[in-house]
């Protein structure tokens, strides 16, 4: 094969040939549930028509036309629709082609922001470990991925350091509250900003609800309150990635929403042109605008592809059908029975750790001892055959493993999509558990 795909180079993946709904059909006949929308993207399934009229009807009317010449009209209505009534500061909004794009266009304006209102010495990143942010350079000198970070990390910048996650299933002590381990948490931050230079630091980064490299972790109740102390008071910016979590994913607009924060930066891609193009974007508060504007007048960044006719014009009529169908809502009524039905049947399962996330982005954590929560060893590859196994049983769902401290951590993520039925979710479980049992029967013998 010519094509060169990513992962498995001695194991193509089968062909996919077409989708509708929440269904894959590939070339060997079978049909999958798309269980994780590939990677949380495809919020309203495949094959939505009022997404294809719109991208139709774009194409014939303007497919293209450069950002640094011209707006447009799906453009500017994107805009409108993401930040135009959303409360907590958010004014402004700039498209590019991926998350990827959007977290280097979130430091580069936090750098350039600082340059402008004349604290040049900020330039320093606090992003936390076990995440994950993007895979160009930039993003991945932020994420705090260790295998996706490694092999590159003579080539990754300096400007970047890591504290410890907010996870309470791996970190928080068992004698200590939610409100303890936060104040532990704080004191981490506070003492990175102090070893740094509070002064020097630019941006604290951070995912709302954790993605596919620590399976879908909320945070304990407050401590975005405290990271937003945290950097009001050393007079850091705070940008939060929402990427995977954002967009009604997980039952809120914003799922910072959910946290009684704002942050001043923020990213959103995946769910935002649910796949139907690619598209991301980096919302930004007026302060930052406004001493842009005040300033030098001009952004210090950009693509070829920024503000794509075509992918604005997708991800305009994917956000109006979540708000015309109330979605969100369906999010949340979607994401109880998702979370009770993997209670049912996967609570007591002797090699389940954690059942954890929120709406409709949920994981499962695999363990070797459930009591002790030991990880499988990372060589058993449990959830890599977990992803192999449910493929078999017809369905697709997101294989996590993340290394931090030595610890090891399988997990399955589920991200269907908004416009899932209960039969669907009840089938995904079902078929998931059985994958569970098929693998874990196995890595135990
Ligand atoms: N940020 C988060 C939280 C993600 O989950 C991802 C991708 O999985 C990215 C950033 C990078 O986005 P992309 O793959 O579109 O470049």
């Amino acid at each position: 094969m010519t094509l060169l795909l990513h992962r498995d180079l001695r194991r193509p993946p089968a062909r996919a040939l077409s989708a509708s709904g929440v269904r894959i059909r590939t070339s060997a006949g079978r049909e999958v549930i798309d269980a994780s929308g590939g990677a949380a993207v495809s919020c309203l399934g495949h094959a939505h028509p009022a997404v294809i009229e719109a991208i139709r009807r774009q194409a014939e009317t303007l497919a293209y036309a450069h950002s640094g010449f011209f707006t447009t009209e799906p453009a500017e209505r994107l805009a409108e629709a993401l930040v135009g009534d959303v409360p907590g500061g958010l004014t402004r909004a700039l498209f590019v082609s991926g998350g990827s794009e959007a977290m280097e266009a979130a430091v580069k304006l936090a750098r350039q922001y600082f340059l402008e209102v004349g604290e040049p010495q900020r330039r320093r990143f606090v992003a936390r470990r076990q995440s994950y942010h993007g895979n160009t350079l930039g993003a991945l000198a932020l994420s705090g991925n260790l295998p996706r970070r490694e092999p590159y990390a003579p080539l990754l910048g300096t400007a970047f350091s890591h504290v410890s996650p907010a996870f309470a299933y791996r970190y928080r002590a068992a004698t200590e509250s939610d409100a303890d381990y936060v104040e532990r948490l704080r004191a981490e931050l506070v003492a990175e900003f102090e070893r740094l230079g509070g002064d020097t630091v630019a941006a604290f980064v951070a995912e709302t609800v954790g993605g596919a490299t620590s399976g879908a972790v909320t945070a304990p109740p407050g401590y975005f309150r405290m990271v937003r102390e945290v950097c009001d008071r050393y007079g850091a910016l705070l940008i939060l990635d929402e990427v995977m979590c954002g967009l009604g994913r997980t039952g809120t607009r914003h799922a910072w929403m959910a946290e009684g924060v704002a942050p001043d930066l923020q990213i959103v891609a995946k769910g935002l042109g649910g796949g139907y193009q690619p598209i991301g974007a980096l919302l930004v508060g007026a302060g930052i605008v406004d001493a842009i504007e005040a300033g030098s007048g001009t952004l210090m960044h950009g693509h070829t592809y920024m503000a794509h006719p075509i992918a604005c014009a997708a991800a305009l009529a994917v956000q109006r059908v979540i708000v015309e169908q109330e979605l969100v809502g369906e999010v949340q009524r979607l994401g109880r029975r998702l979370e009770a039905r993997l209670h049912q049947r996967l609570g007591q399962h002797a090699h389940v750790g954690d059942i954890r996330g929120r709406g409709l982005l949920m994981a499962v954590e695999l363990v070797a001892d459930r009591e002790t929560e030991a990880p499988f060893a990372p060589q058993a590859g449990v959830a890599a055959s977990i992803k192999a196994a449910a493929l078999d049983r017809g369905l697709a769902c997101y294989p996590g493993n993340g290394t931090i401290d030595g610890i090891s951590g399988d997990h399955v993520l589920l991200a269907p999509p908004f416009v899932s039925s209960a039969a669907d979710i009840d089938l995904i479980v079902e078929r998931l558990a059985d994958a569970i049992d098929a693998v874990c029967a196995r890595a135990k013998g």
